[in-house]
């Protein structure tokens, strides 16, 4: 029985000792499974630690807030709190073994060949772990320390939620950034690395820019120095020398291989400080095998629209404020087929770009699949069937690949030769298309090596051998014929045993303690038993016996002899075949990133004519022309319940470049001020967009604020927040920048709130100038208009229509005629009792300001809410009212009908 106990609860025998010794690594001279686990000498009170005990504290001091997986045969064991931390977290039964310090030490374990899954719940509950592995045989422990020397151990890796590079720890579809923060003097610099596929990026930013750095990147974890000003909760803070510029120089130089970082480009001392940081701690972690680090690609802060922390998360781009790709606009607009093509798309809608070249080339890409349906549709075909090349070179290169891995490039550099073949074919292919074919088609020699080398469908592990192909080695295939004819020669034996001591049952088996042996049920034992048989007795179990004899023996030491030989040299061949692909890593990583762009420009094409998305134009100057816009997240769950989603233009420009919208609760201007926002990421992100038409100059900065009162339901915001954010705005935006937003200024009372946003229209008008989109509940506000040449007024359009509201959706110009807020409240199902009390005491107030100017004038003779009585009372004033306003000679017929049911719906109302 492998594995299994320690796992399951349930499954958890009571610890029989024999049942962990793995053959061929659990050492018994340990000392592990005797009474005790780390036995106790009697002298002291507290004696001292036995080797083991001593062995397991060194490791874990060097493991340090890692928790440490101790390597014991085929499992892992935790002990002490890092036992009793895993048990938790992991949901597994806590023992006992042995004591320490008077005390019982507290144990658990996972079995080694699973625990990939183990090890995934501990990083997602954010440990990290220590991994110490056996590093000597119990042979080599023996000849080196005697019988009771213990199995040297050391810890190998360091496994963190940023140095992932195994497929079952890793989602597919998303990067996985292990980031860095180094800061000289004012300036800051972050530096990321995606080990998975080698992708390294330093991009110096401003130190108030640093969030919107960590939110753009979505990091899985940061590293800082421990000297750092930015030490957060989730910060893994590493020695402050791993953060010297100098030092962090040399160790790029080292990593390398180059004499000087001239030829990747200007580094300023932070971006040195950052990037050595960063690769000290990969160092650290990978110890050893470095994992796959492509030249760094320094990026400027300004080559992207800047988005904070804040309007990403309002804008709910790569995932919602509930932190899930699903709902999000990255989950709306994929349609991609592959894992890096949905890592490359989340990249590029998180950093939309600002150099309108390179947006309109990502645009002639899209053009070209969204006009040739059926070259977009075989090559997504093609796409689909391709294996991850980018995280399997990852994984080889960080020392974890297999067999597989190779089988995966071979299989995918095989396609994207194919494809590159294809897509050569295109006439006049657009710039970007001439630029990334080429890298389909670099690899010929490595995959005629691979598949030759390989058999189809290498698996996942070497341990069992059987990868590499017949006919590739002819020694490795003369190997396997001796085996294959040990094996024949076995099951002749077995015939032949069967006859000669007439056990029909007789079997020869085979098992990592006895190796080959014969095994007979115990009735039939006895014949075997006699010296004279020629059977040797190795073991009575319950129900069978088991012999070795001198034949077997010799067959079965060919047979092993040469498994272990054949083993042996495949593991030579995949060590070789493993060299190869890794000497071309940087020109295989460039053709993953070509084909991940494909799949991008073919993905986006493929939305756009789903939805019947428009190609956007991008022009100098600062407007924002959109035809026929919509919000393809709310578009498609208004779809879902079967309704129709209405669009609206959107027309900024210098003479117009603020606009104030009204209109009624849930009238859709979130949506509008949104949807906006997002085609301007699409946009610049080169993508096509949800409209008919647009037209737009670059947004250098987006900015999008939700008033205090919208978020507080999510409990995530405040007042202070949201005038915090909303100050950041008024100091950042330029006359490039867009702006949303939405109802600023109502966490507050009313008419400080009103203050508030009338002055922040004001600013934004006259200071910032920039592109604006304002909805607001503050009809007072409409008076600006008078004031602000550049601001025009817009409503979301409503009726009411036989006492019921309708809400259209629909932008329109000029301010509201009136608020729904009373509608909406019925619409809500307020009791009309209430809606009825409410709608008096508006009465109120607007009779009281049109007297005295206040909002809230009028009030103070407007007796309490309190007896039903006076509420049928003052139903009928409103009715009476309301009878009162008709000017019947100026109606007609359909009007006064109108008229008449909304009364008859007052009265019944009362
Ligand atoms: P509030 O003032 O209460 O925040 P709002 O005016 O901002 O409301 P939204 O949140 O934008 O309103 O929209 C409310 C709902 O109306 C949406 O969830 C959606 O179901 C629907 N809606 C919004 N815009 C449209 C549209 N253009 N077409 C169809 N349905 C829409």
């Amino acid at each position: 029985m492998r594995g299994g106990w320690g796992a399951h609860p349930s499954l958890t025998p009571p610890h029989p000792p024999t049942l962990r010794a793995g053959p061929s690594l659990s050492p018994r001279g340990e000392g592990f499974y005797g009474a005790r686990l780390f036995a106790t000498r009697t002298v002291m009170s507290h004696p001292a630690p036995t080797p083991m005990m001593s062995q397991y504290l060194g490791l874990k001091a060097e493991a340090q807030d890692c928790l440490l997986f101790y390597r014991m045969g085929d499992f892992f064991e935790l002990f002490m709190d890092d036992a009793r931390t895993a048990a938790a977290v992991l949901d597994i039964a806590l023992t006992a073994r042995g004591e320490h310090e008077g005390k019982p030490i507290p144990m658990c374990g996972v079995p080694v060949h699973a625990a990939t899954v183990y090890l995934q719940r501990l990083i997602k509950a954010g440990h990290r772990v220590a991994i110490a592995e056996q590093v000597e045989s119990p042979a080599e422990a023996k000849a080196r320390g005697g019988s009771k020397a213990l199995v040297a151990r050391a810890i190998v890796r360091v496994v963190t939620a940023g140095t992932l590079t195994e497929e079952a720890l890793l989602d597919a579809r998303a990067d996985n950034w292990c980031i860095a923060i180094g800061e000289v003097g004012g300036s800051v610099a972050i530096a990321a690395a995606d080990v998975s596929t080698g992708r390294f990026e330093i991009v110096e930013v401003a130190p108030d820019a640093v969030d919107a750095e960590l939110a753009r990147l979505g990091a899985a974890e940061v590293v800082a120095s421990e000297a750092s000003a930015f030490e957060e909760a989730a910060t893994t803070l590493r020695p402050k020398l791993d953060f010297d510029s100098a030092a962090g120089e040399a160790r790029l130089k080292r990593l390398y291989g180059v004499a000087t970082l001239d030829g990747f480009g200007q580094f300023g001392r932070a971006s040195l400080a950052a990037a050595g940081g960063l690769v000290a701690y990969l160092e650290h972690n990978a110890k050893g095998t470095m994992p796959f680090l492509r030249p760094p690609r320094i990026g400027r802060a300004a080559e992207t629209m800047a988005i904070d922390a804040a309007t990403r998360e309002s804008l709910e781009l790569t995932c919602t404020t509930g932190g899930v790709r699903k709902g999000s606009l990255l989950d709306a607009v994929d349609r991609t087929v592959t894992g890096a093509g949905a890592r490359l798309l989340g990249a590029d809608l998180g950093a939309p770009l600002m150099d309108a070249a390179a947006i309109d080339a990502r645009l002639d890409l899209v053009r070209l699949f969204h006009d040739d349906q059926a070259a977009r549709e075989r090559l997504r075909s093609t796409l689909r069937a391709l294996p991850d090349i980018g995280r399997a070179l990852g994984r080889l290169a960080a020392g974890r690949g297999g067999p597989r891995d190779l089988g995966q490039l071979r299989d995918g550099l095989d396609g994207a030769w194919s494809l590159g073949e294809r897509l050569d074919g295109i006439d006049s292919p657009p710039p970007l298309l001439r630029e990334i074919a080429p890298r389909l088609r670099g690899h010929g020699a490595l995959i005629d090596l691979l598949k030759r080398a390989l058999v189809p469908s290498p698996p996942i592990e070497s341990s069992d051998g059987g990868y590499i192909a017949a006919g590739y080695d002819a020694a490795l295939d003369d190997l396997r014929d001796a085996g294959a004819g040990g094996r024949r020669a076995i099951a002749a034996l077995e015939a032949e045993f069967r006859t000669t001591t007439g056990v029909t049952a007789l079997k020869i088996r085979h098992n990592g303690v006895l190796g080959y042996h014969v095994e007979v049920p115990a009735r039939a034992a006895d014949p075997l038993m006699k010296p004279e048989s020629g059977f040797t007795h190795r073991q009575t179990l319950a129900g069978v016996v088991r012999f070795n004899t001198p034949a077997l023996h010799e067959v079965a030491a060919k047979v092993s002899q040469s498994g272990a030989h054949a083993l042996a040299a495949e593991a030579a061949h995949l060590e070789e075949l493993t060299a190869q692909a890794l000497a071309g890593r940087e020109a295989i990583a460039a053709t993953a990133d070509a084909l991940a762009r494909l799949d991008v420009a073919a993905g986006l094409a493929e939305r756009a004519a789903e939805g019947a998305w428009a190609r956007p134009s991008l022009v100098d100057h600062a407007c924002f022309e959109i035809e026929g816009g919509r919000h393809p997240v709310v578009e498609a769950a208004v779809a879902k319940s079967g309704d129709r989603f209405v669009a609206n233009d959107c027309n900024l420009s210098e003479s117009s470049r603020l606009w104030l919208v009204t209109g009624p609760n849930m009238g859709g201007k979130s949506t509008f001020l949104r949807q906006n926002a997002l085609i301007a990421v699409l946009a610049q992100a080169g993508s096509y967009v949800p409209a008919t038409k647009a037209t737009l100059g670059l947004v250098d900065r987006l900015f999008s604020r939700v008033g205090a009162s919208d978020n507080l339901a999510r409990g995530r915001s405040t007042f202070m927040v949201e005038m915090v954010e909303t100050a950041a705005i008024l100091a950042q935006a330029t006359p490039r920048s867009f702006v949303i937003l939405d109802e600023v200024g109502r966490g507050t009372s009313t008419y400080d709130g009103l203050a508030i946003a009338w002055a922040v229209v004001e600013a934004i008008h006259e200071d910032n100038r920039c592109r604006c989109l304002f909805a607001t509940h503050y009809h007072e506000l409409t008076r600006l208009a008078e004031r602000c040449e550049a601001l025009s007024l817009h409503h979301v359009r409503a009726r009411e229509w036989k006492g019921e509201l309708v809400l259209l959706h629909e932008l329109a110009d000029g301010p509201a005629d009136r608020s729904y807020g009373l509608a909406v409240a019925r619409l809500a199902g307020m009791s009309p009792a209430t809606v009825a009390r409410a709608k008096a005491v508006l009465a109120k107030l607007e009779a009281g300001r049109a007297k005295t100017g206040g909002i809230a004038a009028g009030l103070d003779d407007l007796p309490l809410f309190a007896a039903a009585a006076q509420i049928e009372e003052v139903a009928c004033d409103v009715l009476r009212e309301d009878l009162a306003k008709l000017d019947i000679d100026a109606m007609s017929p359909r009007d006064a009908l109108d008229a008449l049911y909304r009364l008859k719906a007052l009265a019944s109302e009362g």
